[in-house]
């Protein structure tokens, strides 16, 4: 089987756009590569942080939707984003975190790596990890960030999903998506795809005595896997198809083209390919500093513009 490659990116749901892009550019130092908007939603931003190309699996991005009520934890949701972080950072993190007020939880160690975990300001959960395989991927450090570019955040790492029959969603990630057992540990079932690149891993936990999670504030919205090309994208469709699972028709993201559908368990996933990527229509050096619409959006630039809360550079956050 022609397996996906990790994690392309994850989406998350905000509460107000400017502390979102405060917390992430100006705190975790990431880049801002795009400022769009929601296409299904174009009254709401689409704010992508990434390495300072914007290379596939670097990727974290949010709608800020700041009137939605917070989110209900739960099955069927993705529960923590986890960002790779060189081997060493976890005092410098938590030092810096600390001092800008973020809130934290006592360093952990899980599968063999120190792991900060922390909450953004509406609450999604993350988890800063001290990943190994990371110095060896593909990245490009952001040279105006506010973070020393030895402990700048270096992509995803993995994402947690809490099921309610974990059987159905792991024969669906092995079948249709071709992801391989790595181990358990404290009732966490990592599973891992693709050849060793950013987002390798999942995790997944068993939660049937809770509720049904649900979207809202501080949630992740969706998890996006990396397929190669268009073909590979219709390739792995059509496994999905055959799992069982409602894949959409391929829609052109204009940056990726992408396929939405649920697992069995009911946390959203998308295929994305890795091109064209964020510089089809923006130049590298300047990514992300003036809002991009996808060309069918165009023409009603001003109405949006006007629509849209307005936007400062990011207040960087410095010793
Ligand atoms: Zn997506």
């Amino acid at each position: 089987m022609n397996a996906t490659n990790g994690l392309h990116h994850i989406t998350a749901i905000a509460g107000p756009a400017q502390e979102n892009l405060d917390f992430y550019a100006g705190i975790l130092g990431m880049r801002l590569v795009k400022k769009s908007v929601n296409q299904d939603d174009p009254g709401t931003y689409h704010l992508f942080y990434a390495d300072a190309e914007g290379h596939p699996g670097t990727d974290i991005t949010f709608f800020p939707w700041a009137e939605l009520a917070p989110s209900r934890a739960g099955h069927g949701l993705s529960s923590e984003v986890a960002l790779a972080v060189p081997p060493g950072s976890v005092d410098f993190w938590r030092e810096r975190l600390t001092r800008s007020g973020t809130k934290i939880l006592a360093p952990e160690e899980r599968f063999g790596e120190r792991v900060l975990p922390l909450a953004d300001p509406h609450g999604l959960r993350l988890a800063l990890v001290e990943s190994e395989s990371s110095l060896g991927r593909r990245f490009a450090a952001w040279e105006r960030s506010p973070v020393p570019v030895e402990h700048q955040i270096r992509g995803l790492e993995s994402a947690r999903m809490l099921e309610r029959d974990l059987e159905e969603t792991i024969a669906f990630l092995i079948g249709a998506l071709g992801f391989k057992k790595i181990g358990e540990e404290h009732g966490w079932h990592r599973y891992s795809v693709g050849e060793g690149g950013s987002g390798e891993y999942v995790e997944l936990r068993a939660a049937s005595d809770s509720p049904r999670g649900a979207w809202g504030t501080g949630s992740v919205h969706h998890l996006a896997w990396r397929v190669n090309d268009d073909a590979h994208e219709l390739e792995t469709r059509e496994r999905v198809l055959r799992a069982g699972a409602h894949p959409t028709p391929v829609i052109d993201r204009f940056w990726f083209k992408s396929v939405y559908f649920r697992e069995p368990g009911g946390v959203l996933f998308e295929l994305a390919t890795d091109g064209p990527g964020f510089h089809v229509d923006e130049k590298m050096e300047s990514l992300g500093e003036s809002l991009v619409l996808p060309p069918w959006l165009e023409p009603n630039r001003a109405a949006i513009e006007a629509h849209l809360p307005k936007l400062a550079a990011p207040t960087h956050f410095n010793d």
